[in-house]
């Protein structure tokens, strides 16, 4: 029976905060302290319900405990977007200030996490981080986290970690409800109402994020099964099925169950999420990508504005924004189309910005010949300059504010179409328009846009046409997960080892 031993407490102390960020270890560069402080970043008294978004997991998180007798202590909330791998000194630095305001003496802890986050030095930060939460406030006081589903969520995380609850949608539209869910069994777990324990079952197989979708079927069922399972008893069931490109032992989904101890079979749980993610596999590697020459073309052909994703180089995935993979292909393909493009290179845009000359020659990325990035040379004519901020329009991102740094939007001259690029100095989403509409441009009038997701560009997009090409490019987010180097990875895992 549920709610035995009952230790109520007059008001638990509960520690709040936030670490999420997505990187991606094969993307160039790092992310650096200065680039997480720039975006959702709040220490101790200054954080609110909002640090980390007004619909994010943190907020759900913060409603629900605003409705029960608890002391919140706010510790650190650190929120950022997917990029390269964070330097080791900003690990260290989140994690000194937020072990530096959690006390000894709590009840609880709830983090919002993402899970996948990666460190050069650190190949497991958020493992880390519970690790020494763990250490600091002793074996009894819960920790309760919540999770993106494309989590990686390890053995050390596992093994600090009372609760953990991840989205249950991908398009991710569900990331309050599921803070709340954590802070809700967390809330139950300190008072002594619940015992919950924590089960995990890796699946070894990795797969691109593509038919990561609730409404693929098999994906959407396995989503389902998880919900079943919970309707059945357990606290929280869970399917990572997490983000493939990390280059880390132990990589792969994972089925995760809390459950009460000694009540509900967590363990079978998870083994039967488990099972019926891996009969699935082979249908998760069915993909769309066309090779980009024939995507190309099939964007310029269609009749009207076509989005043209760029599955290499999707910087919601971690990657850097800096392919040159589709320019160059323009460039060679010399169709008669109006295109326009994103790309990172702060070199390119740092020599417009200090010039007052209208053309020029330029050399757009830093990748040696046959790279995803190759340097190309270029002569432009600079059309506009900015400095401004984004503003997402993404139904699941609207409001949020993007950081381009310097921004230029170029036309590449000498050539048969008119091909516009937005040069900017830092990556951002490529999810919706709104990195092209810092300039006063009708999208309409082009024939091809680039898009930098797999799956998320979609919704983003569809306000301006419905016709999406999905591009099988090389880079750090390729859905060719065979042309990545994987050698930190555990053998066997699907697809890589043929099973
Ligand atoms: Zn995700």
């Amino acid at each position: 029976m549920k709610g035995t031993n009952l230790v109520a407490k007059a008001r638990p102390v509960i520690a709040v905060g936030a670490f999420s960020i997505e990187c991606n270890s094969f993307a160039p560069g790092s992310t650096t302290l200065e680039q997480i402080e720039n975006q959702d970043f709040a220490v101790g008294d200054d954080i609110s319900r909002n640090s980390a978004g007004t619909e994010s997991e943190f907020a759900g998180a913060m409603d629900f405990f605003s409705t029960k007798e608890v002391t919140l202590l706010p510790t650190l909330v650190a929120h950022a977007d997917a990029g390269p791998p964070i330097t080791i000194a900003a690990f260290r630095r989140i994690c000194a200030q937020l072990l530096g305001r959690l006390p000894a003496q709590v009840d609880g802890v709830y983090l919002m996490l993402h899970g996948s986050a990666f460190s050069r030095e650190e190949n497991d930060p958020e493992g880390a981080l519970l690790a020494a939460i763990r250490e600091r406030i002793g074996v009894t006081p819960p920790i309760s986290v919540s999770l993106d589903l494309h989590a990686n969520f390890t053995e050390k995380m596992l093994k600090a970690t009372d609760i953990a609850v991840a989205y249950r949608t991908c398009p991710h539209i569900d990331l309050y409800e599921t803070g709340a869910q954590a802070a809700s069994l967390l809330f139950d777990a300190v008072i002594g109402k619940i015992k919950p324990t924590l089960h995990m079952k890796r699946i070894p197989m990795v797969t691109p994020p593509e038919k990561h979708d609730n409404n693929f079927l098999p994906y959407g069922s396995l989503m389902n099964l998880c919900k079943q399972i919970e309707s059945e008893g357990a606290y929280a069931a869970s399917l990572l099925t997490v983000q493939p490109w990390l280059n880390v032992p132990d990589l792969g989904w994972k089925a995760i169950v809390v459950a009460e101890k000694g009540e509900f079979d967590g363990s079978g749980a998870a083994e039967r999420i488990a099972s019926a993610a891996w009969s699935n596999r082979h249908e998760f590697m069915k993909l769309s990508g066309l090779p980009l020459k024939v995507a190309l073309e099939e964007a310029v052909r269609h009749r009207g504005l076509a989005v043209f994703a760029d599955l290499g180089d999707a910087t919601n995935g971690g990657s850097y924004g800096d392919s040159t993979e589709l320019l160059r292909q323009i460039l060679q393909s010399q169709l008669a189309s109006k295109n326009i493009l994103s790309i990172t290179d702060a070199e390119v845009s740092t020599k417009i910005h200090s010039t007052n000359k209208s053309s020029m020659t330029v050399d757009i990325g830093s990748g040696k010949n046959g790279e995803y990035n190759e340097k190309v040379r270029c002569k432009i004519e600079i059309v506009a300059k900015t400095n401004k901020n984004l503003v997402y329009s993404h139904p699941a991102a609207k409001g949020s504010i993007g950081h381009p740094g310097k921004s230029a939007l170029i036309k590449v001259l000498d050539q048969i179409g008119d091909t516009f690029v937005v040069i900017h100095d830092n990556p951002v989403r490529v999810i919706d328009p709104s990195i092209y509409q810092l300039f006063d441009i009708d999208l309409q009038d082009f024939s091809v846009i680039q898009a930098k997701s797999h799956v998320s560009f979609k919704p983003g997009f569809a306000p301006f046409t419905e016709k999406f090409v999905l591009a099988d490019t090389l880079g750090p987010t390729t859905a060719n997960l065979l042309t990545l180097n994987f050698d930190q990875r555990t053998i066997p895992t699907f697809p890589f080892d043929g099973i």
